[in-house]
Formats: C-alpha cells, structure tokens, sequence
C-alpha cells in the first residue's frame, strides 16, 4: 500500500470508529436528516412563499377579483329589478287607440298604484304624446318644470326617434330602453333615468312606444339602499368571512356621462348599505345600461383590503415563527432526551463492569485465603484468625452488594415491599455498627458514636434502614483519603428521628449534589473512580427514605467531609409511594 492510501485508510478508521462510538451523535443526525431537515425545508419554503404573496401584493388582488364579480353580479341583479318593474306595468298601458280621457284614466291608475314611478307615457305618431306624471306631487314647481321638460322632449323625441328605437327593441330579448337624466328635487339636483319600451298587446307594425319614468326618491331612499342589503345578506349569508358594503354613487365623469359627476348632484344621489359609513369604495364598477351615469362601489366594513392583507401576512408569519420555535424546542428536548437516554446506557454499562469488577475482587480474596487455609500453611492462631476475618469481611461486602443489586431490582419492578415495625432504632444503630467497628478500627477510622437516650420507637423496616446504615458507613469509609474520621449521631429533631453519618472525606462538589441520589450516577472525582462501587447505594438510601415518608439529605464541601442525615418521622402517615424507581440520572 502506497502511503497515501494508508493515510486514507486511517483516516476512514478512525470516522469509523467515532461513528460507531458516539451514539449520541448518530441520533442527533439521524433526527436532523429525518424529522428536522424536511420540516425546516417546510417552514422555509413557506417563508418564501409568504414572502412572494406580500410582495406582489397577491392576496389583495384576490379580493380585488372577489369584489369585481361581486359586482358584475350586483349589477345584474339591480338592473334585472329595474327591468321587472317596468315590464310589470307594460299591461296596464291602455290602448293607443283609446279616447284620450280613458288614456289619461288608466295612465293615472298605473301612477297611483305604483308610486314609485314619477311619469309614464304612451306616444303614438297619430295621437302623439301622452304624459302622466303623479297627480300629489305637481304642487312642487320643481316636479311641474319637470313634468313640461319631459312632455315636450319626449314628443319631439319620439317624433324622429320612435320607429328607429321601435327597430332596435324588437331584437332584444328585453325590450327596454333606459335614459337616464339629471333631475331636481327639494331644490337639489337628483338623478332619475326613464325606461321605453313597446306595448305587448299592440301589432308590432304599429309604432307605438310607451314609457316610465322612476321616482329619485324612491330610486335613493328605497330602491337602491334595500337592493344594496339584500345583495350584501346574500353574499355573507354564502360566504362569511368580513362583512362587506356597498354602495351607488354618480360614476366620475367619463365621456358621456361627463354631466353626471358627484358634483352636479346634492346629497341625494348616494345610497349605500347600512356598514357603509365614509369612505372610497375599495373596487367601483361603472353601471351601463339602465342607471347608466351611476356606479357601483364595495368596500370592507371597517377596514380595507390592504389591512386584511397585512393582518393574515401578519398572522402566518406569527404561526410560521411559532411553528419554528417550537421546531427548536423539540429539537432541544430530543436532544436532552437523547442526551439522557444515552447517558443513561453509559451509566449501565458502567455499573456491569463496576460490578463484575466488585464481584470478582472479594471472591478472589476470599478463594486465596480459603485455599492457604486449605493447605494448612498458615503458621501461628492469630494469623489464622486474621485470615479467617479477611474471609468473612470480604463475603460480608459481596453480601452487600448483592443486597443492593438485588434491593435495587425489587425497586425497578416495583415489586420492593417493607415490613414497618415499632423499632428501637438506637438497638438497630449500636448493632448494624458493632459489626463494622473492627473495620472501621483497622482502616484507621477515628469513630464517634453519639446515640440520644430515650429515643421512642419508631415504626421502620429494620432491614433496610440497617441497609441504609450500611451503605451510609460504607460510602464514608471509602470516599475518605487523608484525615479518616467516622461520626455517627441518632437524635430527635422535631417529629422525627434522624440519623447522621458524617465524615471529613473528599466531599462532593455542589453541582453532584442532587445527582449523586440518582441510581448508577458516580462522582467524576478521580478518587471515586479508583475505587469501586455500583452507584446504587445512595439511590436505595433515597428510596429506603422515601419509603419511610422520610427523606436524605447530603451537606458537603469538597475537601472537607460530608454529611448524610436520614430522617424517619415518627408518625408514619406520609409514607410516599414508590415514586423514585425510574428516576434516572440527569
Ligand atoms: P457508589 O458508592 O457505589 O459509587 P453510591 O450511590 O453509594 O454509589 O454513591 C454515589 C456517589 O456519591 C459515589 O460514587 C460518590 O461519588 C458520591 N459519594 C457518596 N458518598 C460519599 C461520601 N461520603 N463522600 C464523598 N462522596 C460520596
């Protein structure tokens, strides 16, 4: 192999090998590529294309279509009951061969019977024009003017016109004709337009036309406002959303209807629906047709397309940024979870080899000894005792570990049950230690022991808080290097009996704390990774505690010693459940 290849090969070993050994890692990047890279790829095309929506200004010019159908739509509607209207009245047209009195007779009923017709006509080349105009309403001057203006227009009109409009109408469909006109009324200029159209029951070679003539009034006060409510109910009833309003003004002068401008006109050339209020109408259509000169407005009530617009552009980048922040909170949590998961698989296996290695040290001794034991070759009683000793301190340790792994299974299946009985704890204290007095005499312990007298009896599982004892000690003997000291109290403190185990070890730094409760969790001293130990011990010491409705506290500073304090009320109603089996460390 050439030296460069070998370098490669290297190379790729060692990916290799940081691959298959840092588990976290590969979750973390399989989570990118699976679940994070395709979302954020979601939430960033959606930026962009919230982006593009508010730079063409696309959803305003959605509206803006909405309205102008809406209002080819309202147009349709408003002329095709303008159409009705007149076409209601075509049959009551008298004759045009009627006697004059009885065409000036039913010309009137037509009027009083529909009042809101201003003028109809019948004209005819023979007998010429005829022209009613509602009877009430010829006291105002304005109305008379208007009645004269028209009957001599009309006529002079209709002179030339007649047999050329007569043509027209007959091809369509609905033959009316509109002129539409300014007017005046209370003082004011209004606006009115006059339909024409031929009579049904006469022959068609005849040239006859007749014709009416709206009432502004009715037009500004009840026409145009109800059809306006009506279109405006519809709509909403259809489709929700923001209520809209609408709107019939004089169109702005364009050509033709250059006369029929806002200004030529008072206030009564207006009509809108009620949410109208003020303002220009966001879309306008100009009508042709029957109220040719007049447009049509829409709007929003109260607020306009563009704000709309701002307010969802508004909203979806509010839902997007949410959307990503709680994107980088899953991710956080994942990874804290990760984190834990595979902190926690470190942990155990750990705690395999810690304990095999536990295992094996004890039994190992304990096989030496037995065998030169065995071959007799130990000379002398006292070193035979002491040979003996070793053994059964040493079984004495796997004995204890084994309880505690054993404890500690129980626990994870929630299957660890305790027997609380009255017990005198100073007894159990002053047995569980004489046990361990030689010990601690021979690795050079100083031990204070201070039991309070007349201590009640306290309602414990005596097997477990001796446990507790036990691991407490154990934990002081082997977490002390230069000044070995073991101090043991047992005192009553409010309700309670407590237990105290201090020492002037190595202390735990603030931080491990809280941790070193939680199961397989040890110190990252380097003294307690030179020596042995499962981290279970403190877990049980918690759950022994906890089970007891009591609970253990650690006060610690590194370098100068630690202090353990149980506490086991007396009254044993707060008994806590299991809670702390699947607490894991953090
Ligand atoms: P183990 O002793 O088997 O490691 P424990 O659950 O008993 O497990 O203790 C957990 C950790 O707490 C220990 O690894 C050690 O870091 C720390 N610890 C416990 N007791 C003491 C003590 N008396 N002094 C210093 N550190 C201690």
């Amino acid at each position: 192999m050439d030296p460069e290849s070998v370098t490669r090969s290297r190379t790729m070993d060692r990916l290799r090998r940081f691959w298959s050994g840092n588990k976290r890692f590969q979750l973390m990047l399989t989570l990118e590529l699976a679940v994070m890279l395709p979302a954020a790829a979601l939430i960033g095309v959606n930026f962009y294309h919230l982006k593009s929506i508010e730079r063409d200004k696309a959803l305003e010019a959605a509206f803006h279509r909405d309205f102008q159908q809406m209002l080819v739509i309202s147009e349709k509607q408003i002329n095709h009951k303008a159409y009705g209207m007149v076409e209601g009245v075509r049959d009551r047209f008298p004759s045009p061969d009627a006697d004059k009195a009885d065409k000036i007779r039913a010309l009137d009923t037509v009027l009083t019977q529909h009042q809101s017709l201003a003028h109809v006509f019948l004209f005819d080349p023979v007998n010429g024009l005829v022209l009613r105009s509602q009877p009430d309403r010829l006291s105002d001057w304005h109305f008379l003017e208007e009645h004269r203006r028209l009957e001599k227009t009309f006529a002079g009109w209709l002179g030339f016109e007649a047999k050329t409009m007569l043509e027209t109408l007959r091809k369509r469909s609905r033959p009316v004709s509109w002129y539409a006109e300014r007017t005046k009324r209370n003082g004011r200029y209004t606006y009115t337009t006059t339909g024409f159209f031929p009579l049904p029951h006469v022959s068609k070679d005849r040239i006859v036309l007749a014709g009416a003539t709206f009432e502004p009034e009715y037009l500004w006060h009840s026409f145009f406002p109800e059809m306006l409510e009506a279109l405006i109910a519809y709509k909403h009833g259809e489709e929700g959303g923001n209520p809209i309003a609408m709107v019939v003004y004089p169109a702005e002068p364009d050509g033709d209807t250059a006369t029929l401008t806002l200004t030529g006109y008072g206030g009564d050339t207006t009509a809108s629906s009620a949410g109208w209020r003020d303002g220009a109408p966001e879309v306008s259509r100009n009508f042709s047709d029957v109220f040719d000169g007049l447009a049509l407005g829409i709007k929003f009530q109260g607020t306009s397309v563009a704000a709309l617009g701002r307010r969802w552009i508004t909203n979806s980048f509010l839902i997007l940024g949410v959307l990503s922040l709680l994107l980088v909170a899953g991710l956080v949590l994942t990874y804290r979870s990760v984190s834990k998961e595979v902190a926690l698989a470190r942990l155990k296996s750990d705690f395999v080899s810690n304990v095999s290695h536990e295992l094996r040290t004890p039994l190992s001794l304990i096989r030496l000894y037995a065998e030169t034991l065995e071959l007799g070759r130990v000379k002398g009683q006292q070193k035979t005792a002491e040979y003996y000793a070793i053994i059964r301190k040493e079984s004495e340790r796997l004995t204890a570990l084994i309880n505690n792994i054993l404890d500690f299974s129980r626990i994870e299946a929630g299957r660890k049950e305790y027997e609380f009985r009255q017990t005198d704890l100073a007894e159990l204290v002053r047995n569980t230690l004489d046990t361990y007095r030689a010990q601690i005499d021979e690795q050079g312990f100083t031990f204070e022991q201070s039991i309070d007298p007349g201590l009640p009896p306290v309602p414990v599982d005596r097997e477990a808080i001796a446990r507790s004892l036990v691991n407490l000690v154990n934990n002081a003997l082997k977490y002390s290097d230069r000044e070995k000291f073991l101090g043991v109290k047992l005192y009553r403190d409010d309700g309670a009996v407590k237990l105290e185990v201090r020492d002037r070890g190595i202390g735990i730094a603030r931080n491990e704390q809280a941790k070193i409760f939680d199961k397989f969790y040890r110190a990252g001293d380097p003294l307690v990774h030179n020596t042995k130990g499962s981290g279970l011990g403190l877990s049980l010491v918690r759950h022994i505690a906890h089970a007891h409705g009591g609970e253990v506290r650690v006060e610690s500073a590194p370098g100068k010693g630690s202090t353990f304090t149980l506490t086991l009320p007396l009254e044993p109603a707060a008994r806590q459940p299991d809670r702390d089996a699947v607490r894991m460390a953090g």
